[in-house]
């Protein structure tokens, strides 16, 4: 258990104990403004849990970016882990929610502390493995941020170091991945087809009842179900489980159509988030 993790969550838990904060008192419209949009917009939540609730709603995205290819047969040129990265931005970027474009900071920060925790020395197995490294997915969100809207997050391209040369081109690679997966959802838009997903939340053990306390707070998985529901044509019944997996990872199962959302994954964000901190006398 990391001592800051602790004070996070506690902040969190305050947080929700006061009355009519953050509390939606009608059904919130899914999709324009979903319980974890909601909860993230709060200005007093805890940055540590912002950051670690803001990385793990990027990386349920990109499993969702997963089940969509398998579940609609989504053609794919390229690695199938930067389709699902592009994926995850696409929906954060798309809503013109200021609580998701903080969440896709968030996120690109988050890739900079992966590589700064776990990174180390490179190896060759760095530039086989499926993914990209953890700076080149940080850069591609903050590219695709940039090449979607200059005025609001130039300031973030530069913090970033990235060149105006470079920003410039970013246009273009959010132009063809808007394009591209508009055309994959658009078959799908008016579909009435109502979707059976079940939601499931393991019992956690004593060390991630934090996390799984954030987790369920801030409605994350059930924002997710409830938009997958209706609207994208999903032919077969879909499970979405919060675990314990013994990593902190996320997993999309093919066989079982199955998204899971391991409470380790929470909790390493607090912890990397206390290191980064640490390190720089936070
Ligand atoms: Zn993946």
């Amino acid at each position: 258990m990391h001592l800051r993790s602790v004070f996070a969550a506690l902040c969190a838990l305050m947080l929700f104990a006061i009355p009519g904060m953050a509390q939606e008192e009608e059904a919130p419209k899914y999709k324009d403004q979903s319980p974890v949009s909601v909860y993230l917009a709060n200005r007093n939540i805890n940055e540590g849990v912002r950051f670690a609730v803001s990385n793990s709603l990027f990386t349920l995205y990109h499993e969702v970016g997963h089940l969509l290819v398998d579940q609609l047969d989504w053609p794919i040129i390229g690695r199938e882990e930067d389709v699902a990265d592009n994926f995850a931005t696409y929906m954060l970027l798309s809503g013109k929610r200021r609580s998701f474009e903080q969440a896709l900071k968030d996120s690109a920060f988050g890739w900079q502390l992966n590589d700064e925790t776990y990174g180390g020395r490179r190896d060759v197995s760095d530039f086989y493995d499926e993914h990209s490294l953890d700076l080149q997915r940080a850069f591609q969100i903050v590219c695709l941020m940039v090449g979607k809207d200059r005025r609001t997050f130039a300031i973030t391209a530069q913090e970033w170091g990235m060149s105006r040369e470079r920003q410039n081109r970013c246009d273009d690679d959010w132009n063809q991945i808007e394009s591209s997966i508009s055309r994959l959802l658009a078959p799908h838009a008016g579909s009435t087809l109502e979707t059976e997903i079940t939601l499931t939340y393991d019992p956690p053990d004593r060390s991630m009842a934090l996390a799984y306390k954030v987790l369920r707070d801030s409605q994350m998985l059930e924002s997710i179900v409830e938009e997958l529901r209706v609207g994208y044509g999903l032919p077969n019944p879909i499970s979405v489980r919060g675990t314990m997996c013994g990593q902190p990872n996320a997993f999309y199962d093919s066989v079982e159509v199955e998204i899971l959302f391991c409470y380790e994954l929470i909790d390493d964000y607090f912890y990397m988030l206390d290191l980064y901190e640490a390190r720089n006398g936070g």
